[in-house]
């Protein structure tokens, strides 16, 4: 394995690749990058200041004024930590609006990019392998069925204390996959040259050994 290497995790929403992200890059020793947090972070500015997530030249000029960071796992927005403000439903419903337009994804695009030149990472989103990361080392692309992606999302906000309907969820997820995967800029849909790993009958741990061995050679 080379010293400087480059892991790239797609997949629509909810297959678990920032949960096996995480142990992946602690396994290998390397930092993880969360990028889907990064248009979280923008989606919560965009609703905090009112503006209609659908109105592309206003989310625009005020991405222009923000300043976002990833740095220990944690999100920053305009200098604050927002990692607990930025995973709840109504971001869910607005996060697709809001990371559809061309200038908003240049400008995380290369905030992603910059932060990958400076060390050996593990990137999760949904335009890695394609976009930010297009010659990384390692490419993975995890999907589940929509009912076991949906339990996951709902325990996971059952366990917060937040209110959810599980219906609810499963249709914004389904909505997001689609408009992700059909969006004009870096949509969401599998590299040529990524591994494509199920995880519907597999446990994380099961997940994460699997392709821990593709990434020492042993598969
Ligand atoms: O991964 P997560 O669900 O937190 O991402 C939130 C949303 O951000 C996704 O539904 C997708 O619309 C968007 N996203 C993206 N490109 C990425 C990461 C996330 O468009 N690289």
């Amino acid at each position: 394995m080379s010293n400087n290497i480059k892991v790239a995790i797609d997949g629509p929403t909810s297959a678990g690749k920032s949960t096996i992200a995480k142990l992946l890059a602690e396994k290998l020793k390397i930092n993880y990058v969360d990028t889907g947090s990064m248009y979280r972070a923008l989606t919560l500015k965009v609703l905090n200041n009112n503006i209609d997530p659908k109105a592309e030249e206003d989310v625009v000029a005020l991405a222009e004024k923000t300043k976002i960071d990833y740095f220990e796992n944690h999100i920053f927005l305009d200098g604050l930590c927002v990692d607990d403000k930025i995973r709840n439903e109504r971001i869910d419903k607005n996060v697709s609006y809001v990371c559809q337009y061309r200038d908003v994804r240049k400008r995380l695009v290369s905030l992603q990019r910059e932060i990958a030149s400076k060390s050996s990472v593990i990137m999760d989103g949904r335009d890695i392998g394609t976009v930010v990361l297009k010659d990384a080392d390692y490419k993975f692309f995890l999907t589940a069925s929509a009912d076991v992606r949906a339990k996951r999302r709902y325990k996971e906000y059952l366990e917060k204390g937040l209110e959810v309907n599980f219906d609810d969820i499963k249709k914004d997820l389904i909505r997001r996959d689609d408009y992700d995967s059909h969006r004009e800029v870096d949509p969401l849909v599998k590299a040529s040259d990524a591994i494509e790993v199920n995880t519907d009958d597999k446990n994380i741990e099961e997940t994460v050994e699997l392709m821990l061995s593709y990434i020492n050679g042993d598969k």
